[in-house]
C-alpha cells in the first residue's frame, strides 16, 4: 500500500459507517467507533423537524484520522507493506509488469489498484479514463464549549431542500460535531454561506469552526472503465459513491474487497484475467447506482415533499433504515412494483433530457 500522506491522517468525510459497511469488514471497528446512531433528526428547508429512531444502531460515527489508521493498521497485521508519504507520480505498463513511481522509489508488481480517491491520479497515469460527475462538499467541526449536547447522542440530523442536488449534516462524535453541506458542484461558491446558515440553525457559531475542508464527490457515469489489463479502480478512483446519499465507505469498502477476491484468483493463476472484478462491480454495485441516481433525480423535484412523506409513513422510514443496514437495496425499491419501476424509469429519463449534464472531475482529462 502507498499513500501520499502521512498516517493517522484526516479526510473530509462525515465518518459515517453505515450498517451495511461494518458488515463487510472482517473486524469489529468497535474501537474507532465514537457513537452508535440509532435515530435522525429530519428538517426541511432549515426549519421544521422531526425525529425516528430505528429499532437499532443504523451508522457508527468514526473519525476518518482514527477509523482509517485502523484499517491500515488491519492491513498490516495481515501482512500488506504500507508505504507511507509515497505520492504516486508515475505508472509504466510494460506487459504484465507495472511499475509505480511513488516518491524517489519505484515499485515493481504484477498488479496495481488505484484507490486513490476523489481526487487521485493513478488510474489516469495507467491510462484509465474514468468518467465521473462532480458534486461538492464542504465540512467542519464544533466543539461545543458548554458541554457535549444532549439531542445530539444517538441522532444525526439531516436537513433537506436547501442545497440543490444534495444536503445538510450533522454527524455527532465523541466530543464534538460534523456539520457540513454537500450538493451540485454548480453551488460551490455559495457553499460556505450555506455551511454558516446551517450552523446557526442547529444553534452553533460558525466562527467557531475548526478543520474546515471541501471535497468532491465523484459518481460514476454507468459504463465507465473499472479495469484495465492488471490495473483495478475501486471506491472514489471510480466513482463508485452514493449518489443519493453521498455514502462512499459502503462501496470504497466493497469495491477493495472484490479487488482482493479477484487479484487472488489472478495471481494464483486461478483466473486468467481480472475481467470478473468488473463482473462484480456491474452485477452487483452499478444497478444500484444507477437507480440510487434517478432516485436522486426525483428526489430533488420536491424534497420537502418526500419529507413530508417520510414523516407520515413508517414504511418510507423502514426503508431508510433499510438502506443504511443493507437489509434492502435502491433496486429492491424497482423490484417491489413493475409500475413503479417503470414510472421511476420515465421520470427519470425525463429530467436526465431537461437536465444539464454536469461537469466531469478535472482528473480525468488526460
Ligand atoms: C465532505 C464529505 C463527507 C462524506 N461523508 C461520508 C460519510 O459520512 N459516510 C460515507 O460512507 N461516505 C462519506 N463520504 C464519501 C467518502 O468519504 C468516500 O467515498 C470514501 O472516503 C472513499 O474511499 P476511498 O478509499 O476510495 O478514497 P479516500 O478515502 O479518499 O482515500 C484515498 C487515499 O489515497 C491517497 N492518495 C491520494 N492521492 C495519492 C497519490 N498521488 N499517491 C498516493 N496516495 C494518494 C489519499 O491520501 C488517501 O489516503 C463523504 C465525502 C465527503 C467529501
Amino acid at each position: 500500500m502507498l499513500d501520499r500522506a502521512e498516517f493517522p491522517r484526516d479526510k473530509p468525510c462525515g465518518g459515517g459507517v453505515n450498517l451495511r459497511a461494518v458488515r463487510l469488514l472482517p473486524f469489529d471497528i468497535a474501537p474507532v467507533a465514537e457513537r452508535p446512531i440509532s435515530g435522525m433528526r429530519i428538517s426541511i428547508r432549515q426549519g421544521r423537524s422531526y425525529l425516528r429512531y430505528a429499532p437499532a444502531p443504523i451508522s457508527y460515527l468514526t473519525q476518518r484520522r482514527r477509523l482509517d489508521a485502523f484499517l491500515a493498521e488491519r492491513a498490516e497485521s495481515a501482512g500488506a507493506a504500507f508505504r507511507q508519504r509515497a505520492a504516486v507520480r508515475g505508472v509504466e505498463r510494460e506487459g504484465r509488469k507495472i511499475t509505480v513511481r511513488a516518491g524517489r522509489e519505484a515499485f515493481t508488481g504484477r498488479s496495481l489498484v488505484a484507490a486513490d480517491g476523489a481526487n487521485g491520479p493513478a488510474a489516469r497515469l495507467a491510462g484509465i479514463r474514468v468518467d465521473r460527475s462532480k458534486e461538492i462538499a464542504l465540512e467542519g467541526n464544533i466543539t461545543p464549549k458548554s458541554g457535549y449536547p444532549v439531542e445530539w447522542v444517538d441522532v444525526f440530523g439531516i436537513d433537506v431542500g436547501a442545497v440543490p442536488g444534495g444536503y445538510g449534516w450533522l454527524f455527532p462524535k465523541g466530543d464534538h460535531l460534523n456539520i457540513g453541506v454537500g450538493g451540485l458542484c454548480s453551488i460551490g461558491p455559495t457553499l460556505r454561506a450555506r455551511l454558516d446558515c446551517l450552523t446557526r440553525f442547529y444553534g452553533f457559531d460558525p466562527r467557531s469552526f475548526w478543520g474546515l475542508r471541501g471535497h468532491p464527490l465523484p459518481v460514476r457515469r454507468p459504463g465507465s472503465p473499472l479495469i484495465a489489463g492488471n490495473v483495478l479502480v475501486t471506491g472514489d478512483a471510480a466513482g463508485l459513491l452514493d449518489p443519493m446519499s453521498g455514502e462512499g465507505i459502503y462501496a470504497a469498502v466493497w469495491s477493495g474487497r472484490a479487488a482482493a477476491r479477484r487479484l487472488f484468483a489472478y495471481l494464483s493463476g486461478s483466473e486468467k484475467t481480472l475481467d470478473g472484478y468488473r463482473a462484480d462491480i456491474e452485477r452487483e454495485i452499478e444497478p444500484d447506482l444507477v437507480t440510487a441516481r434517478q432516485l436522486h433525480a426525483l428526489f430533488h423535484l420536491a424534497p420537502h415533499l418526500w419529507a413530508r412523506f417520510v414523516r407520515r409513513s413508517p414504511r418510507a422510514w423502514r426503508l431508510i433504515c433499510g438502506l443504511a443496514t443493507g437489509d434492502t437495496t435502491y433496486t429492491d425499491v424497482k423490484k417491489r412494483s413493475a409500475l413503479l419501476a417503470f414510472g421511476i424509469d420515465l421520470a427519470a429519463t425525463l429530467i436526465e433530457r431537461a437536465s444539464p449534464k454536469p461537469p466531469a472531475l478535472r482528473s480525468e482529462s488526460r
